[in-house]
């Protein structure tokens, strides 16, 4: 019986677990940390062997095959001896894809990856379809490939995911953008990071899509430097496509083979100029796979914006609270700001992964009267923007409810409060969900 020794024991590992499991395999699952209740309780349940708290080298390195978290760097001391000795590792979604034959879309990219995935859902859901929803979302590919079926999924895939993919091919791929984000695991490299992200392309075949930003410079170099051999469907904000999607004054219009769809912006659920570059990118998944234009408007005009993306909170004393806690860079943050129509009180700061400010400049003189700084190390902020909006308009806080306080002092009726912090969220909070519950908490307690 072959030896499938899958690192790392969270939602990925151990779905890909089980799923090893269900396929008759010899499995043994290894963590170097400390895996959590919910995990052991289905490593349990599967009766699947396992270690946590270290490697034991002996359990590990007598695999035939490895399946590797995607939180683990490729230059972690076991996944180095493996390669040395010429063991094949893979990722879940490699070893998941194996034992499936559902068509798969798949968005990958620096920002939107959720909000694309989730819609391109919604849409395939009202369609009446029958598909999965995974990937860095909710439940594992793997974990449903092994106890689930569908006749289609929609996965966001992060680049670590594909680092370890070598014949993983979606029906219809996406890159929603490529920013700098992650640089540290690529050598600081954008061309490495960009080259990462294409890898979803690398198998397609004529008769699979390809749906790209074609106002995304780097995207655009990309694909200068390789041969994709996809439909090629493009959207773009600043210009005329001959097949993909386009704005065309107050509407997206929407080429695909010899039809063309119009959809009013003013239909779509989701506001902001992002979210019309994922409404495009998720339209036109939807329409390669045959949902029809009446459907794609109803969907798309019907989708309910996700928890910590732009999300309303309340409005006290006619300010609204937006929670973006998810936005945790600095272009994420733009396209926030950039879509405000009222004065904003923005609630910025955090764990900086050496951010550049100064993209902001224009966006935060335009829109933003007042910052609170929420983080331990707000020097960089302050060194950014004070001579923007005045020394007074800065505050430091290090709550989400001293945050949220400050911030309503600061507000006046019409204002916007913002939570869209460009940072990670580790230096005052567990993740960026627990940062967004804080404040949407705090907001209510006002
Ligand atoms: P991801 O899953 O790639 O992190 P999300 O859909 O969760 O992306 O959105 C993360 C943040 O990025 C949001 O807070 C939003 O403000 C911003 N954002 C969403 N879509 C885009 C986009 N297409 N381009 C730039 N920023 C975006």
């Amino acid at each position: 019986m072959a030896r499938i020794v899958v690192l790392g024991g969270a939602e990925s590992g151990v779905g890909a677990a089980v799923l090893a499991k269900v396929k008759g395999f010899d499995v043994f699952l290894s963590d170097n940390g400390k895996i959590k209740d919910e995990y052991l309780a289905t490593l349990q349940k599967w009766e699947i062997p396992f270690e946590q708290g270290g490697h034991t080298p002996e359990l590990v390195l007598n695999a035939d095959e490895v399946v590797k978290s995607p939180g683990i760097p490729a230059t972690a001391p076991m996944v180095r001896a493996l390669r040395d000795q010429g063991t094949h590792i893979i990722s879940e979604i490699e070893f998941a894809a194996r034992y499936d034959s559902a068509k798969k879309i798949c968005v990958t990219g620096s920002n939107g990856k959720t909000t694309t995935t989730s819609l391109i859902w919604h849409l395939l859901k009202e369609a009446g379809l029958d598909a999965g929803l995974g990937g860095n979302i909710g439940k594992s590919y793997a974990m449903q490939v092994a106890t689930e079926k569908h006749d289609y999924y929609v996965l966001e895939i992060s680049s670590f995911q594909l680092d370890d993919a070598y014949d993983f091919r979606p029906d219809i791929a996406i890159i929603t953008n490529i920013t700098p984000d992650h640089l540290d695991r690529y050598d600081h490299r954008i061309e490495n990071y960009a080259r990462a992200k294409f890898r979803i392309t690398r198998n397609l075949r004529p008769e699979d899509c390809f749906i790209f930003d074609s106002d995304d410079a780097i995207t655009i170099a990309q694909l200068g430097e390789i041969v994709v051999k996809a439909k090629m469907l493009p959207f773009s904000q600043e210009k005329e496509v001959p097949q993909g999607a386009f704005l065309q004054g107050d509407k997206i219009v929407m080429r695909y083979e010899q039809d063309e769809t119009e959809i009013f912006l003013r239909d779509l659920s989701l506001s902001g100029k992002h979210n019309i570059y994922n409404s495009m990118a998720a339209a036109l998944a939807a329409k390669a796979t045959g949902i029809t234009d009446e459907q794609i408007r109803r969907s798309l005009s019907s989708f309910a914006p996700i928890e910590h993306r732009l999300e309303p909170v309340l409005s006290i004393r006619d300010v609204l609270y937006i929670n973006d806690s998810k936005a945790t860079n600095v272009d994420a943050a733009w396209y926030a700001l950039e879509c405000q129509t009222k004065p904003v009180v923005w609630i910025v700061g955090g764990k900086d992964k050496g951010n550049d400010y100064s993209i902001l400049n224009k966006v935060v003189r335009q829109r933003v009267k007042a910052i609170v700084c929420l983080g331990v190390d707000n020097t960089k902020i302050h060194a950014a923007f004070e001579d923007i909006v005045g020394a007074d308009n800065i505050v430091d806080t290090a709550s989400a409810e001293d945050a949220v306080r400050a911030a309503a002092g600061l507000a006046r009726p019409g204002d916007v409060v913002l939570l869209s912090p460009c940072c990670a969220s580790f230096d005052l909070f567990q993740s960026y969900e627990d940062r967004g519950r804080q404040f949407k908490e705090a907001v209510r307690h006002l």
